[in-house]
């Protein structure tokens, strides 16, 4: 049977997953737990994937190299760059950017030198099957946070997006930045500090990635005030109500 990777950017939303899995065990390897199990009737292995590119590549490795996954998936939030992607609202990534690669003027801006690219495309099934999971539970919004929680984080009508995200080893908390990103990579929706790497990795590997990420802020002056509340009550329900809804429409192969 397939095994399917999943990684957590936040405590809270492996600490979801773990909760719905009825058998995991857990194998330490490089520091980290890697929780392996079943989920919806699949073999997964769950694992945080901290935060930054190198730690989150390194617990991507193992994942693809030890534990041998067969796909793998990307859970956490972001800040929003584009237009209309709101908090609250949902982006499904399309391909990845590392937005501090810099290798100029040897490489072109933004380019991994040596890759002779600068970005790293989404798998197009996986991210399409994501991006139906995610309009499935946005949808129904209110039942998996409740009313008073939508009210409460002035969360209006959520929407699903997807496109370009840009990744990079800072949090973007200033609207000088956040201008700045947009003006260099205007086509991008979002911004965080993982997933490029991990999409690196994996094509390396040659396993198809893609990424979920709720948007927790707008990379802004007035980034999200309660972050960790917003984890708890907002993006882990997101998470795993859209993992969930994925597994159970797709087929184990
Ligand atoms: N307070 C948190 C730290 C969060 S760091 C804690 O104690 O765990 C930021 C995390 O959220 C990273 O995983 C990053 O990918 C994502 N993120 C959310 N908003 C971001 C932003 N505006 N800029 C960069 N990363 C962001």
């Amino acid at each position: 049977m397939a095994v399917i990777g999943i990684m957590s950017a936040m405590h809270e939303e492996l600490a979801a997953v773990l909760a719905a899995m009825p058998d995991e065990q857990r194998v330490k390897v490089a520091g980290r737990d890697y929780w392996v199990g079943h989920w919806q009737g699949h073999s997964v292995v769950a694992v945080l994937s901290r935060i930054g590119k190198v730690a989150a590549a390194t617990t991507a490795t193992v994942l693809l190299d030890r534990f041998e996954v067969d796909a793998l998936v990307f859970t956490g939030v972001a800040g929003g760059l584009g237009s209309g992607v709101r908090v609250g609202d949902v982006v499904v990534a399309d391909g990845f950017v590392q937005h501090d690669m810099d290798a100029s003027p040897l490489f072109p801006r933004h380019e991994v030198p040596l890759y002779g690219r600068a970005r790293f495309e989404a798998d197009v099934d996986l991210g399409g099957q994501l991006a139906q999971a995610s309009g499935q539970v946005l949808a129904n919004a209110a039942l998996h946070l409740g009313a008073g929680t939508l009210a409460e984080f002035q969360l209006h009508v959520p929407r699903v997006h997807q496109g370009l995200i840009l990744s990079g080893d800072r949090f973007i908390s200033t609207s000088a930045e956040s201008q700045a990103l947009r003006q260099s990579l205007p086509k991008a929706l979002a911004v965080e500090m993982e997933g490029a790497a991990v999409a690196q990795v994996c094509h390396d590997y040659g396993v198809p990635f893609a990424a979920v990420r709720t948007i927790s802020d707008r990379a802004d002056d007035a980034a999200h005030t309660d972050f960790q509340r917003f984890i708890r009550e907002v993006a882990s329900r997101y998470s795993l109500a859209i993992l969930s809804q994925w597994l159970i429409c797709r087929q184990p192969v």
